[in-house]
């Protein structure tokens, strides 16, 4: 598998740290862990059409983890309306009442009554076998407001598991959900983890020991909070990494 950053940044963008997404490469599969607002920019600029996103995983419903999505639903509609351009099927995961949501921001930013998108929704935690690929999605805390789920995703004997974003308490079946992934996904948001919805990078490098995870990518970092993630990752005894925009690692199969 292959893993590129679309977004490393938080829900204030800056150059290089672009709110959340991921595009996750598996065989000729292209698929999406969360949505954040600049990921169509971030897919058009490496050349990458909306068309080609097969799977979308989303975590949560903050807008910097999910407020891409309808424009990229969008996007393929008028690609297909305008141009003729079909596209793969598209299968949208995400945590309990997407469905609804998706519905709610049909009718705000798409209104047209007698137009409409065709793709599959699965609300989670659940499991699924797509193609080849498995994935599974957990229960994850992270603030009160919006349920969140994150994301085990397997090919060709390869893990990567990523978690969105976390509260600093976590159910007891939280850590095996990452057990031994080759790469994990984390977010290290927080200076002080005071406000409760948000991690340290310290605390994700914690987590990832007790998991087994062989690789961690710290991400979600803001102005603050990278200078933390840069020491964690510089002093951890495994191999820690501070995610940028358009970086790339590959995920040996
Ligand atoms: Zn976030």
């Amino acid at each position: 598998m292959k893993l590129t950053v679309l977004g490393a940044g938080t829900m204030v963008p800056e150059k290089g740290y672009s709110p959340s997404a991921y595009l996750l490469e598996a065989g000729e599969k292209k698929m999406l862990l969360d949505c954040g607002w600049l990921s169509l920019s971030a897919l058009t600029a490496l050349g990458i059409s909306a068309n080609d996103i097969s799977e979308v995983f989303i975590t949560h419903f903050h807008t910097d983890h999910f407020g891409g999505l309808m424009p990229l639903i969008h996007a393929r509609f008028v690609a297909e309306l305008v141009y003729g351009e079909k596209s793969a099927p598209l299968r949208v995961y995400g945590p309990s009442g997407i469905t609804q949501k998706m519905r709610q921001l049909k009718d705000i930013f798409w209104p047209e009554e007698d137009q409409s998108y065709d793709y599959g929704i699965h609300e989670g935690p659940g499991k699924w076998t797509l193609d080849g690929v498995r994935a599974v999605s957990f229960k994850v805390e992270h603030t009160r407001w919006s349920p969140s789920v994150g994301y085990r995703i397997e090919h060709g004997g390869a893990a990567v598991a990523y978690t969105g974003d976390s509260a600093p308490k976590q159910d007891r079946k939280f850590i095996g959900n990452l057990k031994g992934a080759d790469l994990l996904i984390m977010e290290a948001a927080a200076a002080t983890e005071e406000a409760g919805s948000h991690i340290t990078a310290k605390r994700a490098v914690e987590w990832a020991i007790e998991a087994k995870a062989a690789k961690l990518l710290l991400s979600h970092t803001g102005k603050i909070s990278r200078a933390l993630a840069e020491e964690a990752a510089a002093s951890a005894a495994f191999p820690v990494l501070v995610a940028k925009d358009l970086e790339t690692l590959t995920i040996n199969e």
